[in-house]
């Protein structure tokens, strides 16, 4: 733990250096904890955010918006089938099905989700048409799947050889119940501020593994997993999502921010929310990342072990957070 608290103090403090600032709306007891950072700045959960910074950062340096910007940054994630936790590969429910949740919120406060969607390679993209082309902002399995082949989306077997037999093996040990432990996680959740100072935000996953049939978790749920608020900036959780549901960890979040607290004061009170309401809290892992309206970030986690990636003032670099155990 202290390697990685190291390496956090090291790496990790974009967002709580001293220096003037600009005040902006509710934020005004911000005031002297925060600076103006030079924009844009990414930051995504997990090490494979890394890759998807690069791609979100292409996307804006060629004049997208930050809403392009996350969308194509976590395809990269869905696409990728050796990662077991997002889209294409994702680990099966208990019944060996691959089923996808995902979100994605817009500076303006659009927001479109998906859940339990099955055979469709990039959920995130579904979500963004459910914000785009309906009047809705949730749609779920069959209903979502329909609509995203009416959206010309193809459908594909996303349960490979690896993750199949990760169920299997699952199986003959586990007395069918999904698992839940400090390592299950890797939603990518990505938030992005522009050169416009506009924020958006999406959230995928393929969920816990092995959970039963019909589950959703945290990720799909705006406020839960993902919470952007363009006057004040957003959030996103991974980790066991029943957890972030009871206490919507990213809405609680932008609020704390909203309150005069900086990104990484405002993760650490969400983390702390959170363990105050779940006793068992040693036994699973929760972390959370956020940006500010002036691209300040902030990570934290209940468990040693979580990273993020930060693209900010021409790095892009993948650090450990702080945490609380
Ligand atoms: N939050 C996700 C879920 O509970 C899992 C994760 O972050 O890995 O479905």
């Amino acid at each position: 733990m202290k390697k990685a608290r190291r390496n956090f103090l090291k790496k990790g403090t974009l967002g709580i250096v001293s220096a003037p600032f600009l005040s902006i709306g509710s934020c005004a007891a911000t005031e002297n904890k925060t600076s103006i950072k030079t924009l844009p700045v990414i930051i995504s959960t997990w090490d494979a955010g890394k890759e998807a910074n690069e791609e979100a950062f292409k996307i804006l340096k060629s004049g997208g918006t930050s809403l392009d910007a996350v969308e194509k940054g976590v395809m990269l994630a869905e696409a990728d089938d050796t990662n077991q936790y997002v889209g294409d590969g994702g680990k099966p429910d208990r019944d060996g099905y691959v089923t996808l949740d995902a979100c994605i919120m817009d500076w303006k406060g659009n927001a479109g989700s998906v859940c339990f969607l099955e055979n469709i390679v990039h959920p995130i993209s579904v979500a963004r048409r459910v914000m785009e082309k309906t009047p809705h902002v949730m749609l779920v399995g069959e209903g979502a799947k329909q609509f995203a082949i009416e959206e010309g989306f193809k459908t594909k077997n996303l349960l490979t050889q690896q993750s199949k037999m990760d169920w299997e093996e699952w199986k003959k040990t586990a007395e069918y119940r999904p698992v839940i432990n400090t390592e299950n996680h890797d939603t990518i959740g990505m938030l992005a501020i522009d050169e416009k100072g506009n924020i958006s935000g999406a959230c995928t996953t393929s969920g816990m593994a092995f959970k039963m049939r019909g589950r959703v978790g945290d990720s799909p749920i705006i406020g839960a997993g993902l919470f952007v608020d363009n006057e004040v900036g957003g959030a996103v959780a991974t980790g066991l999502g029943e957890a972030v549901l009871r206490t919507l960890t990213s809405f609680l979040c932008v609020e704390f921010m909203r309150n005069g607290k900086t990104p990484q004061e405002a993760c650490k009170m969400a983390i702390e929310r959170l363990t105050q309401k779940h006793k068992n809290y040693k036994d699973f892992q929760v972390g959370i990342i956020a940006l500010d309206k002036n691209g300040n970030t902030g990570a934290f986690a209940i468990q040693e072990g979580f990273t993020y990636a930060l693209s900010a003032e021409g790095k892009n670099e993948v650090s450990h957070s702080e945490s609380m155990i």
